[in-house]
């Protein structure tokens, strides 16, 4: 029988739909900021970010794009993320990756203040995260999966499941955020041995791995949910990291690419950002105090 197509076009739909109610209903004179950084030339980066901004006005949150040319030094775009952690107007602060080589992005995002880190890329909200802290601000991507998988309605406690890929932004997060939901996590990668008999054990597969149908239906369990992250392209033509054709005559849940993980992504950005709004209405300091790093540049 072939899998049920999880739609994370029409989940992210209704997502952005409900956030956009919540938004309008929210007795508030201010309306929710998002400040985005942007630093130099690279096209695929520029689409991100004016989708991004184009979904938020239709929910209602203002997006404020800040762009820098790829020669800015360290020190400089450090101080832009002072300000913006200083600026009582803005609720969230993402900075568009990949940022040039000369610029170390991990001191970067460490200097987000993580009441603002709606991307939840900073080692402050990973932490959190790893704690399964209800303060954590999950990244966009791995707190789509999670949406994703839940919509299936399908009880993660004690599944087996299998993350192919051990990237800060998405495999390892998803394998805590799994491993929070009682899961029993395996987190496999590129030097892993015998890949296609770990995938065999797998209830759950997320594939974010970025190898163009990878995956082959051969390697799944019977009735297997697949979550596939993956975006490359064959021919021009987008596809995920599992072969889905054939793999969807073997799983019982399966995304698309496009049309599956991607939509999700921008709607937990927007939600994680009226989140960070909501909270800091509640507790304005957080907003405008930074972590005690001990930097000695941003805690004062
Ligand atoms: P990455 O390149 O940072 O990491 C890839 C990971 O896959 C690495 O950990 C590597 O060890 C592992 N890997 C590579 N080859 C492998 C192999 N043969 N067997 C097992 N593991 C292997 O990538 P990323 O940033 O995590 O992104 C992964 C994919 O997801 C990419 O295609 C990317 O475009 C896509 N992506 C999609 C979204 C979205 O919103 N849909 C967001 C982020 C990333």
């Amino acid at each position: 029988m072939s899998a049920q197509i999880i739609s994370g076009k029409e989940l992210a739909a209704r997502i952005r739909t409900e956030l956009a109610q919540k938004i309008k209903n929210h007795s508030s004179e201010n309306m929710p900021v998002l400040a985005v950084v942007l630093v130099g030339d690279d096209d695929a980066s520029k689409i991100y970010v004016r989708n991004k901004q184009k979904a938020a006005a239709e929910v209602g949150i203002g997006c404020e794009i800040m762009e820098f040319s790829a020669s800015i030094g360290e020190n400089a775009l450090l101080d832009v993320i002072d300000d913006l952690n200083a600026n009582p107007h803005i609720n969230g602060i993402i900075v568009q990756l990949p940022l040039p080589a000369h610029i170390n992005s991990l001191r970067v995002l460490s200097r987000i203040n993580p009441a603002k880190d709606v991307d939840g890329f900073s080692p402050y909200n990973t932490g959190l995260l790893s704690y399964n802290h209800p303060d954590a601000f999950i990244s966009a991507t791995p707190k789509g999966i999670l949406e994703l998988l839940l919509s299936t309605g399908i009880n993660l406690e004690g599944k087996s499941a299998v993350v192919i890929g051990r990237s800060n932004i998405v495999g390892k997060p998803v394998a805590m955020l799994l491993t929070n939901r009682n899961c029993t996590v395996t987190l496999t990668h590129s030097k892993t041995k015998d890949l296609p008999a770990i995938v065999k054990t797998a209830d759950i597969v997320v594939a974010a791995c970025g190898k163009a149908r990878m995956i082959k239906a051969e390697w799944l369990k019977e009735g297997a949910v697949v979550i596939d992250v993956g975006i490359n392209r064959i021919d021009g033509k987008l596809c995920g990291d599992v072969d889905f054709e054939a793999a969807k005559e073997k799983a019982s849940f399966i995304t698309p690419v496009p049309g599956g993980v991607g939509p999700m992504t921008v709607a937990m950005l927007l939600s994680n950002t009226f989140e960070a709004f909501c909270r800091q209405e509640k507790d304005p300091i957080s907003g405008n105090k930074h972590h005690n790093c001990g930097c000695g540049h941003c805690c004062h």
